[in-house]
């Protein structure tokens, strides 16, 4: 919903940004085609201007060197005669030569009358139309004392002409008038060098001189609102209309001459001598088009100014939408890790509730391992208590009947026997004394008297103290000690009676057996000395592994063994920083390992 409106209002505000782009590229258009339209029609009036002065110029000029010819005539003597005589061969003459002379079209001399007496052209033109003249209104000027003129208009086929005449005076007395008719055609000409229209229109808005040789004669009507020029007297020429606006602060007009129609920029400068008024029509196709061109470089600058902001724009509102966008995952990443860690310290609490529970169940293991340890040492207290009460009280039976015996035989003084007697009891003293000092194994402190042992030596004291049984019984012994002298540190006595245990309870497991045989070695390996007493007898099942090393554990029947000599081996072992453990032997009986840690210097020796 959200989405839709922001989609809407985007979509709206586009739109209108659209549309105040396209406003402010026609305004600047507009703007800009008005300024270069003044730019062109302010140079097109300039050159206008300068070209309008001159072709003025030229049509002044032209009418300027005829206008003192009459007067000056008028005051020569000879025409002056030749008007008071009439005389028309004299006239003809002169008129010719003045003619010829000065440039002017044509020379007249008039009578009173107003009839020609003669003319500059009558030689080569033949007899004037019966005298009269054309020239009525320059002729009645004259009559009046003033500088006769008179327009001659022309037509598309001939250029105008214009007239100047003065009276000619003889005592005082008007005898007659002289004429000088002034060819237009040469001003035509040289304005027929300009490629704007030029045309010079009298009081009456008849064109009299122009470049445009079908124009004439012809009468320029301003319209609509212009003014409307009054009719000439008799047939009006053919009308051409000219609609003048002001455009820009520029006189812009448009001229319709029946073939064709013009637009352009009109100058107009007045002629006020003659009254007549001299006008350009400078073309303004170029200040058009270039204003055009203008038009449309403005629009496509505004277009390209507009595109480039758009698109700038449109960059700003990605990048802005980016942030956004941005800063949105931020704040979506920022609460995932949020929801994360909540996540994680919640099971951090559980794995700490989990840790307190193992340590409670742990804690309660150890209880009731302490318990059942405690429960074992009982056991382990009923068994020794049970064994130790049989050793002891099967010799102190023995020595209290053999001390009764000795008693009554020494009463009856029978010595001999009762020495006997007494002999046993000696040998059950021993017995016990030589249980208690197994006892006292036990109580013998670690870590004293550890002195550099040669394992050889053990091995050697061992065997040799075991030699009588040895060689009582018919087990084969192979010893092999390998060719290292390995030194541990400890205690030589201890360390033999380990030996010898393991090699005794080898014996014992052996028994007579033929073919029994218990093998001795003595090796190194990774900074140990290991004693193997291996033997072929029964071995050590594997349930039995873990409890041989109990103290008072034995297989033996009572009075054979005391389940001792593993127990305080192995506490010896272990006070020598050793081990020992039982396997199978190859032959399939037991394999007692004892493992010692070297002596620095032979572990360095063997290394
Ligand atoms: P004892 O020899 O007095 O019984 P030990 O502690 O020396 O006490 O031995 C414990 C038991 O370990 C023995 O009773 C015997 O069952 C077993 N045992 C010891 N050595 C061997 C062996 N070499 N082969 C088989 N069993 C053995």
């Amino acid at each position: 919903m959200y989405r839709l409106t922001r989609k809407r209002r985007e979509t709206f505000s586009t739109a209108l940004a659209l549309i105040a782009a396209a406003c402010l590229t026609v305004f600047v258009a507009a703007v800009t085609a008005r300024f270069s339209e003044r730019l062109f029609l302010d140079e097109i009036r300039t050159r206008a201007d300068a070209s309008l002065a001159v072709q003025a110029a030229t049509l002044e000029r032209q009418l300027d060197k005829f206008r003192l010819l009459p007067p000056f005539l008028a005051q020569r003597p000879d025409v002056r005669d030749l008007i008071s005589e009439g005389s028309r061969t004299d006239g003809e003459r002169v008129a010719s030569v003045v003619a010829a002379m000065s440039g002017a079209q044509e020379v007249v001399f008039l009578d009173m009358s107003g009839r020609t007496i003669a003319s500059s052209t009558w030689p080569s033109q033949g007899p004037h139309s019966a005298g009269l003249n054309m020239f009525d209104t320059a002729f009645q000027e004259a009559m009046e004392g003033r500088l006769g003129r008179q327009l001659l208009p022309g037509d598309a086929l001939r250029a105008g002409s214009y007239v100047f005449a003065s009276a000619v005076r003889s005592g005082g007395q008007m005898v007659g008038a002289v004429a000088v008719r002034v060819d237009l055609a040469s001003v035509e000409q040289a304005w027929a060098l300009s490629k704007d229209p030029l045309l010079a229109l009298d009081d009456s808005g008849i064109v009299v001189v122009t470049n445009r040789p079908s124009w004439r004669g012809r009468m320029v009507v301003e319209a609509p609102g212009g003014v409307q020029n009054p009719a000439v007297a008799g047939m009006p020429p053919s009308p051409m209309h000219l609609h003048a606006r002001l455009r820009s602060g520029f006189e812009i007009v448009r001229l319709d001459d029946g073939a064709a129609r013009l637009e352009a920029l009109r100058l107009t400068k007045p002629l006020t001598v003659l009254g007549w008024q001299v006008s350009t029509l400078a073309n303004t196709q170029i200040a058009t088009s270039q204003t055009s061109k203008a038009w449309i470089i403005a629009a496509l600058v505004c277009l390209l100014l507009t595109g480039a902001g758009w698109a700038a724009l449109e960059k700003r509102k990605a990048t802005v939408r980016k942030m956004r966008d941005d800063r949105a995952a931020a704040l979506r990443l920022e609460r995932r890790v949020r929801e994360r860690t909540q996540d994680l310290s919640q099971a951090n609490k559980l794995l700490a509730r989990e840790v307190e529970e193992r340590e409670a169940a742990e804690a309660e293991l150890r209880l009731a391992q302490a318990e059942l340890v405690q429960a074992a040492k009982l056991a382990t207290l009923g068994r020794m208590s049970a064994a130790l009460s049989h050793e002891f009280n099967q010799p102190l039976a023995a020595i209290r009947s053999n001390a009764e015996n000795a008693q009554l035989l020494l009463e009856r003084k029978m010595e001999d026997k009762a020495a006997g007697n007494l002999e046993k009891i000696i040998a059950m003293v021993e017995r016990m004394a030589e249980i208690s000092r197994t006892l006292k194994g036990f109580t013998r402190r670690a870590g004293t008297e550890l002195k550099p042992v040669r394992l050889v030596t053990v091995i050697d004291e061992a065997l040799m103290l075991l030699s009588p049984r040895i060689k009582r019984s018919d087990v084969e012994i192979v010893v092999d000690k390998g060719d290292t002298d390995p030194v541990v540190l400890g205690g030589r006595v201890r360390l033999e009676q380990v030996v010898l245990n393991l090699i005794s309870n080898a014996l014992d497991a052996v028994g007579g057996e033929a073919g029994a045989k218990v093998g001795i070695s003595l090796k190194v390996e990774a900074g140990f000395a290991l004693i193997e007493v291996a033997d072929n007898g029964p071995g050590v099942s594997e349930e039995l592994r873990s409890q041989v090393f109990d103290p008072f554990f034995t297989t033996k029947d009572v009075g054979e063994g005391l389940g001792l000599g593993l127990s305080i081996a192995y506490k010896i072992v272990h006070d020598f920083s050793g081990s020992l453990n039982v396997t199978a032997s190859q032959d399939g009986g037991a394999l007692f390992t004892v493992r010692l840690p070297l002596e620095r210097e032979s572990r360095a020796a063997a290394e």
